[in-house]
């Protein structure tokens, strides 16, 4: 008689393909880091920490009792400022109360909206620009709405969309236009011009919401002003989702707290969605982010900045250390810094590269030398339409492999099966501060890993 073990295992269990597993973007290179022992310029977290105020008011909101479930779209304290920082930014006023949903970061706000907005399997479009954030693909995946999406190109150094190609991707099953301004991973600022014939366009489709991913508002470089929030021009807020970042905006990603603005009718589609998901959020960071709200932009942190300019100075200074070094080294790696006007990342050009990627990175996925006994890392097996590995993919397994530094192929934030996916660009992040940088860029320089 066979043992209740072996049975237990004949057990055929249907499992639900809901999303594809997209999160091998991440995977794949959190994975060569840990086994090459790379410094990463790759994902988006901050080499810096939060205020220390915002710590202190986390721990004083514990002391004080914030610790049980609260008030699911948001405390009221939280909401009350939100309402007034933004309202200002929105030049309207804000009702805190049914304009204003408090979630578990700004990727739980775009899932609950578009799951709460999309008709599942009824066609309903969402139009993108590609390259994007590619959590957005899962996102419409999940709510079984159908992903499109149009190029940012760059063109005359600057990153641009062709106004006629947009208009001819909307149409009457487009459900959401999803802008995200400033960009991930191009850096590029829409600027009033480009947010003015976006709102022409979308003027004509009244029936299409705008979902404007907001989160890296704040840290535009070079002297310009936070970006100019979609909403807020002509009568855009009817229509459109404004989302925030706590943890881009407190230089806390790890707290996963964000906050999204919309009219009630569009919000509580989303609202019925996070009740059953996360239903409230993070009570001691609310009231923590609620009280830092004024400190980061008023008060002298750090040579007489707020810690705002000073998160501003310190990821341009970043880019700029990259843009120069990079052209210094041009002639033994050739690649062309684009640069960026606001975010986390700076993308390069490395075209040029190509007759410098050894050839195990260029002719298959199985790029490592594997030790006895060793399995390769996860991979993301794609190709280009020609049948080839994706140059960016290759060049980043290489610096990864070969030089022990992370950086994000940008050919990942396309769809898999986008027509216009690109593999000419790679992502460095600016966000981990110059002492790190230094050192990364040390070892893309040198001939093999250094430290
Ligand atoms: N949108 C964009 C464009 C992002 O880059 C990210 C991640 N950094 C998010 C949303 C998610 O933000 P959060 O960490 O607040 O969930
Ligand atoms: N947004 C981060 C990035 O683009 C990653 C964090 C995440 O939400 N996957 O690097």
């Amino acid at each position: 008689m066979e043992s209740q073990d072996n049975q237990e295992t004949k057990v055929q269990r249907k499992y639900p393909h809901r999303i594809d597993d997209n999160v091998a973007i991440w995977t794949e290179f959190r994975e060569l880091g840990d086994r090459y022992s790379c410094l990463s310029l790759g994902e988006g977290a901050p080499g810096g920490n939060p205020p220390d105020f915002l710590k202190d008011f986390m721990i004083k909101a514990i002391d004080e009792g914030y610790n049980q479930y609260q008030r699911i779209f948001g405390i009221p304290e939280f909401v009350n400022k939100i309402a007034d920082v933004y309202g200002e930014k929105l030049k309207r006023q804000i009702n805190p109360m049914t304009e204003i949903m408090v979630t578990a970061g700004a990727n739980s706000a775009l899932n609950s909206y578009i799951i709460g907005l999309i008709n599942p399997r009824e066609g309903e479009e969402v139009l993108v620009f590609e390259p994007c954030f590619p959590q957005y693909q899962d996102h419409i995946q999940m709510a079984e709405g159908v992903y499109k999406a149009v190029p940012l190109e760059w063109k005359e150094n600057r990153w641009t969309f062709d106004p006629e190609v947009l208009r001819k991707s909307l149409n009457d099953k487009t459900k959401i236009f999803l802008l995200n301004n400033a960009h991930n991973p191009t850096g590029k600022l829409f600027n009033r011009e480009d947010l003015q014939i976006l709102t022409d366009i979308l003027n004509e489709f009244p029936h299409v919401i705008v979902i404007s991913d907001d989160v890296y508002e704040f840290l535009t470089f070079d002297d310009q002003q936070s970006s100019i929030l979609f909403a807020s021009i002509g009568n855009n807020f009817e229509k459109t989702v404004s989302i925030f970042s706590g943890g881009k905006l407190f230089q806390a990603t790890g707290w996963k707290v964000g906050w999204s603005i919309a009219p009630n009718e569009i919000l509580s589609k989303a609202a019925i969605i996070q009740c059953c998901t996360t239903y409230c959020i993070n009570a001691p960071a609310q009231i923590a982010m609620s009280r830092s709200f004024d400190l980061i932009e008023t008060m002298p942190y750090t040579e007489g900045r707020t810690f705002v300019q000073n998160m501003k100075k310190e990821f341009q200074d970043v880019r700029d250390f990259f843009i120069s070094q990079f052209n210094s080294i041009s002639q033994e790696l050739p690649v062309v810094p684009l640069p960026s006007e606001s975010g986390y990342f700076l993308m390069i050009d490395i075209t040029n590269c190509k007759k410098i990627i050894p050839e195990r990175y260029l002719k298959s996925h199985d790029f490592e030398e594997l030790k006895e006994g060793q399995s390769a890392v996860s991979r993301n097996i794609v190709y280009m339409p020609d049948g080839s590995v994706p140059l960016d993919l290759a060049f980043c397994r290489w610096m990864a492999v070969e030089k022990g530094v992370i950086m994000m192929p940008a050919s990942l934030f396309y769809h898999k099966e986008s027509p216009i996916r690109d593999d000419k660009y790679v992502r460095i992040g600016i966000c981990k501060g110059l002492d790190h940088s230094r050192k990364a860029f040390d070892r893309i320089k040198g001939k093999q890993k250094m430290d």
